[in-house]
C-alpha cells in the first residue's frame, strides 16, 4: 500500500516523500482512513510504530480541507501528551508533514518560562500540542480557549496514569466541547485507562498494533552474563565495536546514569546523561548532541527516556535490567523503528537474573547468550524460563497463585513471581 492509496492530498504526499517515507506503517494503514472519515479512534500502539504520523497526517488533511480563516486562528486541535520530549517530537512531526500547508501549531510544556509560549498562542494557532500541567495553567490564566476545538488527541494514556497526570487529563476533558472527534492512544489498557476511554470516546473504531509484550522483529537481541563489578569494563569493551555509532544506554537510577557517564569519559568515550535531576535545557542539549552525533552514548533512566525518538538509533544497551519486564520491551523499542534494524544488548548480573527471567517469560523469546567475552560471570548457569529452583519452591511444591499458603511472590501468577 502507498500513501497515495490512502487518499492523502499532494502537499502532504510531497512532505512525506521529503521525509523519506515510502509505505505507511500498519497503524497508519489502519488509522488514517478511519480518521479521515471523522470517526473516534482507540489506538493500542506504542511509540516506534509510526503512531504520530498516523494521527498527524489525517489531522493536517482534515484541517487543510476546512479552509479556515487565516487571520483569526482558533485552536481546532489539541494533542495532550505526558512528557516535554514527546510534545516537542510531536511538534516536529507536524512541522515536517505540514510543511507545505498553511496551518500553524505550537508546543507548550512546563519547566520553562511561559513567555514565548504565550506569545505563540497570542499570534494564533490551529494545533496545540501540550503537556497537561502547563495546559491547565495557561487555561486558568485565560490564554487558551478550546471552545472551537474539533479534534482531541490523548497520547500515551497509560503513561499519563503512571506519571500521576490522570486527574489533570480528566480536568482538561471537562473543558472540551462535547461535539468533537477524539483519538485515544495507549500502549497498554489497564482497567482505569479502559474506563477513561469509555467515557471520552463515542463509538470508536479500534486499531491495535504490536502489543506491549511483543518485541520488534527487527531488533536483534543478546545478553552478556557478567559480574556487577565488571559491567563498566564490559561496556567499554562492547563500545570498542566501531559499528556502534550511537548507543542509548539504560540504567535504573539517576545516580547510576551519572556514574556510567563518568566511567565512559575515563575511557575517552563521549557520553552524556539524561535524567530527572537535569534541567530541561540540559536534557534537551544532551538529546540534540546525541542526535547530531556530537556524543556517541546517551545514558538514560527509564522515565527520562520516555518518548525519546532518535531516527536510526542502532543500539540500545541495558546496562541494568529493569524490574518491570514491559520496560524492557519499551527500551528496546527505541531501536529497530519503522522497519530499520536495531541491536539490543543486555548486561545481566547475578542479582538481576530473576528480572531477566521475567523478561524471557513476557516476550516468550530466546535471547542468545554472548559467550567467550573477557568478563564472564563468576556465578553459575544461564537463565532459563523455568521457575527458579530455590529453597522456597522446593519446600512448597504445591505453590499456586491465590493459595494463602503460597509465598507472596507466587500470588498473582507467574508474571510477578520473585518480583523484588
Ligand atoms: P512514532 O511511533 O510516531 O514514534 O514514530 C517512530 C519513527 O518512525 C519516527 O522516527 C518516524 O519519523 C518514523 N516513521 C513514521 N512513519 C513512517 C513511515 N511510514 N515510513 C518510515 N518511517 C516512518
Amino acid at each position: 500500500m502507498t500513501f497515495n492509496e490512502l487518499n492523502i492530498v499532494s502537499p502532504i504526499l510531497k512532505a512525506l516523500e521529503a521525509e523519506g517515507y515510502k509505505t505507511p506503517t500498519p497503524i497508519q494503514q489502519q488509522a488514517i482512513p478511519i480518521l479521515l472519515m471523522g470517526k473516534d479512534l482507540l489506538g493500542c500502539a506504542q511509540t516506534g510504530t509510526g503512531k504520530t504520523a498516523a494521527f498527524a497526517i489525517p489531522i493536517l488533511q482534515l484541517l487543510d480541507a476546512q479552509h479556515a480563516e487565516r487571520s483569526h486562528r482558533h485552536i481546532k486541535v489539541l494533542i495532550l501528551t505526558p512528557t516535554r520530549e514527546l510534545a516537542i517530537q510531536i511538534g516536529e512531526s507536524f512541522a515536517a508533514y505540514g510543511r507545505n500547508l498553511r496551518l500553524k501549531h505550537t508546543v507548550i510544556f512546563g519547566g520553562v518560562p511561559q513567555g514565548s509560549q504565550v506569545q505563540a498562542l497570542q499570534r494564533g494557532i490551529d494545533i496545540l500540542i501540550a503537556t497537561p500541567g502547563r495546559l491547565l495553567d495557561l487555561m486558568s490564566q485565560g490564554y487558551i480557549s478550546l471552545k472551537d476545538l474539533s479534534i482531541f488527541v490523548l497520547d500515551e494514556a497509560d503513561r499519563m496514569l503512571d506519571m500521576g497526570f490522570i486527574h489533570d487529563v480528566k480536568r482538561v476533558v471537562t473543558k472540551l466541547p462535547v461535539k468533537r472527534q477524539t483519538l485515544f492512544f495507549s500502549a497498554t489498557m489497564p482497567p482505569e485507562i479502559q474506563k477513561l476511554a469509555n467515557t471520552i470516546l463515542v463509538n470508536p473504531e479500534k486499531v491495535e498494533v504490536t502489543p506491549a509484550s511483543t518485541t520488534a522483529e527487527t531488533v536483534t537481541q543478546s545478553v552478556y552474563y557478567v559480574d556487577k563489578k565488571d559491567k563498566k569494563e564490559l561496556l567499554t569493551f562492547v563500545l570498542k565495536n566501531p559499528a556502534i555509532t550511537m548507543a542509548l544506554v539504560f540504567t535504573r537510577t539517576k545516580h547510576g546514569a551519572d556514574k556510567v557517564v563518568k566511567d565512559l569519559h575515563k575511557a575517552n568515550i563521549t557520553a552524556e546523561a539524561i535524567h530527572g535531576n537535569k534541567s530541561q535545557n540540559a536534557r534537551q542539549r544532551a538529546l540534540s548532541n546525541f542526535k547530531d552525533g556530537r556524543i556517541r552514548v546517551l545514558v538514560a533512566t527509564d522515565i527520562a527516556a520516555r518518548g525519546i525518538d532518535v531516527d536510526n538509533l542502532s543500539h540500545v544497551i541495558n546496562y541494568e535490567i529493569p524490574e518491570v519486564p514491559e520496560t524492557y520491551v519499551h527500551r528496546i523499542g527505541r531501536t529497530g523503528r519503522a522497519g530499520a534494524s536495531g541491536i539490543a544488548i543486555t548486561f545481566c548480573d547475578e542479582e538481576e537474573r530473576q528480572d531477566f527471567r521475567n523478561i524471557l517469560k513476557l516476550t516468550g523469546q530466546v535471547i542468545p547468550v554472548v559467550e567467550g567475552h573477557p568478563y564472564p560471570a563468576s556465578g553459575s548457569g544461564k537463565v532459563t524460563i523455568n521457575p527458579p529452583k530455590n529453597k522456597e519452591v522446593v519446600q512448597r511444591p504445591n505453590a499456586v497463585p491465590g493459595n494463602s499458603n503460597t509465598p507472596k511472590r507466587w500470588q498473582g501468577g507467574n508474571r510477578n513471581f520473585n518480583k523484588r
